[in-house]
């Protein structure tokens, strides 16, 4: 091909732009490691990310007065005053804004739920549609309330504050909270809304563990929060976390809550706790086929296929032998552990989000959402890894 000066000029000028960079906390800012937020790049391109901020998908409104949670017959929008809005700077990003104002309160919400919904839509290769259009063309996000308590729903993502610690701490400076609302309504815009009836108890344990999915796959891709991780257990998550042992090592919130040894027969029917054995099992083959890739390239020794289950058969010489293997050099093998992580985490992300496809929101249960997840690692690259997803699901008596 000849092109002259012109014409490159002209393709580039089309070429698709980095995005629009803001900065995030990937987890609470009170959490050590994490008080200094990371520059990140949502796909909404500089100059398309108006004042607010707000693009195509959504918009931030600050109420200036006390604002009551959404509630029927109470939608969207608010139309009060508001505190004055997050600003772009002459470049059109809004990585300028200092931390602890109220405008990057607004700033850092608005770039989480666009963030989630930019990783959901890579996996599954298409824009996630809100469930509540066309009554609501964009989302409203509502950053802070007087409210301990956060909300998504019919055209709303709304967010209180945590006040489990001495100083209140905003949601809408954490990540998980965020992720989680913002699953929910990529859960709701894909699968689509349940139309006969009210939905079962197992379709609402399903959303639960589907949000809190979404905010876990969310957080590890953030490259603060994967070296984080990796660097602070030598890259031993998966020992770690399996026998919590070294469970103490990992602050981040979702993952301590991912990683938990339930049964079915062990929780009731109270949808949070029903949806914990779902996300354990999800969790479980989330390491274990890290793990399994690291011992395919050659940077462990633990076979977890030789071991009927994770959560019960590895033995104090197994961990030892592995806890001890890894520490040795770590330091240079860090970019290669890393690198199995993130194929382990694409791997059980395209299984979870692609299985949707087979679902329909009516007549979702635990045991054919777990077989669909099943089927679809079958289908993709992870496919020498479907028996031990399959065996995850039996050992927490979902198949
Ligand atoms: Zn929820």
């Amino acid at each position: 091909m000849n092109a002259s000066p012109a014409d490159w000029r002209a393709i580039s000028s089309e070429a698709p732009s980095l995005g629009t960079r803001f900065r995030v906390h990937p987890q609470a800012p009170f959490i050590p490691g994490y008080e200094e937020p990371e520059t990140v790049w949502i796909s909404t391109p500089p100059g398309r990310v108006g004042i607010g901020p707000e693009d195509h998908r959504m918009y931030v409104v600050d109420p200036l007065i006390p604002k009551a949670p959404y509630q029927r017959p109470y939608f969207p929008p608010y139309t009060g005053d508001s505190y004055p809005p997050a600003e772009p700077g002459p470049d059109g990003h809004f990585d300028h804004i200092p931390n602890h104002t109220r405008e990057f309160m607004a700033a850092h919400a608005f770039a989480c739920v666009r963030r989630v919904l930019d990783i959901c839509e890579s996996y599954l290769g298409r824009e996630v549609p809100w469930f509540f259009f066309p009554t609501y063309e964009r989302l409203e996000i509502v950053p802070h309330l007087g409210w301990t308590n956060a909300q998504s729903g019919y055209g709303f993502l709304e967010l209180g504050e945590d006040d489990s610690r001495d100083e209140p701490v905003p949601y809408a400076l954490n990540f998980d909270v965020i992720a989680h609302e913002t699953g929910h309504l990529v859960l709701f815009g894909t699968l689509g809304v349940p139309e006969r009836g009210s939905p079962s108890v197992e379709y609402l344990a399903y959303h639960e563990f589907a949000a809190d999915f979404i905010s876990l796959i969310g957080l590890m891709h953030f490259d603060t929060a994967l070296d984080r991780m990796l660097r602070r257990t030598k890259g031993n998550l998966f020992v770690s976390n399996e026998l919590d042992r070294v469970a103490e090592l990992i602050d981040e919130h979702q993952i301590r809550k991912a990683s938990n040894s339930l049964k079915l027969s062990d929780v009731g029917r109270e949808v949070h706790d029903l949806s914990r054995p779902f996300t354990g099992a999800m969790f479980d083959s989330l390491l274990e086929i890290f793990q399994l890739i690291l011992l395919e390239r050659g940077l462990a020794s633990l076979d977890t296929r030789r071991i009927r289950s994770v959560r019960e058969s590895l033995t104090q010489a197994d961990v030892e032998r592995e806890l001890t293997g890894s520490k040795q050099d770590y330091q240079i093998r860090h970019f290669a552990v890393k690198s199995a992580l993130q194929e382990a985490r694409d791997i059980v992300g395209d299984a979870f989000l692609r299985s949707w496809e087979a679902l329909s929101p009516d007549t979702v249960s635990f045991r054919y959402a777990a077989s669909a997840i099943v089927n679809r690692v079958e289908q993709g690259r992870g496919q020498r890894f479907a028996d031990r997803v399959h065996d995850n699901f039996v050992w927490r008596e979902i198949l």
